[in-house]
Formats: C-alpha cells, sequence, structure tokens
C-alpha cells in the first residue's frame, strides 16, 4: 500500500502569532487518519511548530534549504541547520523556487543529492507551463525534470522521496488540472520512474499532485489510481479546508 500525504506549503505566509493559531486550529479538529498530514510554514516559524507539534502525528517540512553546509551564502539555510532543530523532510523544485528565484534543474538536483546524502526525505515538485501543455510537450517536459535531478538515485536514496507534480498553470490560479489530465500525467511519471529505478520503487512511490486543490475538487483527485494525495497552497492556509482536503485522502 503506498502511503496517501497530504501537505500545505504555507509559503510567504503566516506571521509567529498566525501560525501558532492555524497550528492550534489543526491540531483542535485533527483526528488521526492513514494519511500523513505535513506543513511546510515559513523558515523563521519552523523551529516553533516543530516545538508545538513535537508529540503530534502532523509533520513539519521546509519549503527550501541550500546545498552546501556552511559558508557565506547570506540569507540562505542548510539541511545540518534544519536537522538541528528537528525538520527532516525538506520541499525542493517548487515552481516559485524555480520561476522567481531562477533555480535550475542543476541547482536543484544538488539540492535534492545534499538532502539525500543528509538521509532527509525530499517532496521534490516539477511539472509543465502553460505553453508547454498546450504545445503537447508536456510529458516530455516531466520526464525531463525527472531525469535531471533524480537520475543517479539508489534503493535507499528513494526512499526518502516523495514526487509532486504541479503544472505551473494550475498553482494559484484557480484552474485544476481535471482528475483525468491529472491521472494522466502521474500514470507517465510512475512509468519513467520505474525505468529510471525498478518496478518495486515506482510501485511504492507517493506521487502527489498540486495546483489549485480545493475541499470541492479533492476527492475527484485523490480517487485515481496513481494519484497518491496532494501538496496544497492556499487551501492550506485555512485549518477547515485543509482538514477537509485530508479528508479527501481517506
Ligand atoms: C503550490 O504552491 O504548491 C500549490 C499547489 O499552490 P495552490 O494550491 O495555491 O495552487
Amino acid at each position: 500500500m503506498r502511503q496517501k500525504i497530504v501537505a500545505g506549503n504555507w509559503k510567504m505566509n503566516k506571521t509567529l502569532q498566525e501560525t501558532e493559531e492555524l497550528i492550534n486550529a489543526l491540531q483542535s479538529d485533527y483526528t488521526t487518519t492513514n494519511t500523513e498530514v505535513i506543513i511546510a510554514p515559513a523558515y523563521v516559524n519552523l523551529y516553533r511548530s516543530q516545538e508545538l507539534l513535537n508529540s503530534s502525528k502532523i509533520n513539519v517540512s521546509a519549503q527550501n534549504m541550500h546545498f552546501e553546509t556552511t559558508g557565506a551564502f547570506t540569507g540562505e539555510i542548510s539541511a545540518e541547520m534544519l536537522q538541528s532543530i528537528g525538520i527532516d523532510t525538506v520541499i525542493l523544485g517548487h515552481s516559485e523556487r524555480r520561476d522567481v528565484f531562477l533555480e535550475t534543474d542543476e541547482i536543484i538536483a544538488k539540492k535534492v543529492r545534499k538532502a539525500l546524502d543528509q538521509q532527509m526525505r525530499v517532496i521534490f515538485c516539477f511539472g509543465e507551463q502553460l505553453e508547454e501543455r498546450k504545445s503537447n510537450t508536456h510529458f516530455e517536459v516531466v520526464s525531463s525534470q525527472l531525469k535531471s535531478v533524480l537520475s543517479d538515485l539508489s534503493e535507499t536514496d528513494w526512499n526518502n522521496v516523495v514526487l509532486a507534480y504541479e503544472p505551473v498553470w494550475a498553482i494559484g490560479t484557480g484552474e485544476t488540472a481535471s482528475p483525468e489530465q491529472a491521472q494522466e500525467m502521474h500514470k507517465h511519471i510512475r512509468n519513467e520512474i520505474s525505468v529510471m529505478s525498478s518496478e518495486a520503487v515506482a510501485s511504492q512511490i507517493s506521487i502527489l499532485y498540486g495546483g489549485s486543490v480545493k475541499p470541492a475538487n479533492a476527492v475527484g483527485l485523490f480517487s485515481k489510481e496513481d494519484i497518491d494525495g496532494g501538496l496544497i497552497g492556499g487551501a492550506s492556509l485555512k485549518a477547515d479546508d485543509f482538514l477537509a482536503i485530508v479528508d479527501a485522502a481517506e
């Protein structure tokens, strides 16, 4: 059985006080299910979030990290720093890191390598732009993103990878891939992973969908065979909506 996961990417939202409020709201209404629940608050709030959720089933992830261990990298955070406060999961390759902060596949590959070498778990994001879908190159684009970053992984590395397919045209736009479009791509991704690693890895890896997931569309998406949960942006900022999406993954 593949692990179902619903992860909330809070991006650059919520002050410390608002972070505490949202975590408290989540904790008071959350009932443990088989779905793993992860939240990714802003860096400055990670320590406090981890402290509040220490004995909870809700896990905390970072939204990004640098590939170096220490040094003159103003504004950056290392894997070791995250681990020193008990964070062992990191989102890498998010389209906003690619498009706004100009992270290339090469940079993302270095970050993924560093995180896996530290035995951290990576939620690796990728997905095509609107023009790429329109020109029918989306399968090619996604295959290339997977190969550029994940081609040299060992069996142990794969155990620490979660994939998040996020078509860029669906992120924060209110436009969602239909369950059929998402399933078609997730099947393609699973097939690519079986070629890059093994059938066993491909059948057990969790592949999340991200892009304007809401309580109203989550059931349709999560009921598809190769969709193992979601990476949620906007709707993860409200406890009720996020928990409704968690329920939809059951
Ligand atoms: C995201 O940023 O990963 C995301 C999926 O955002 P939204 O749910 O707001 O589209």
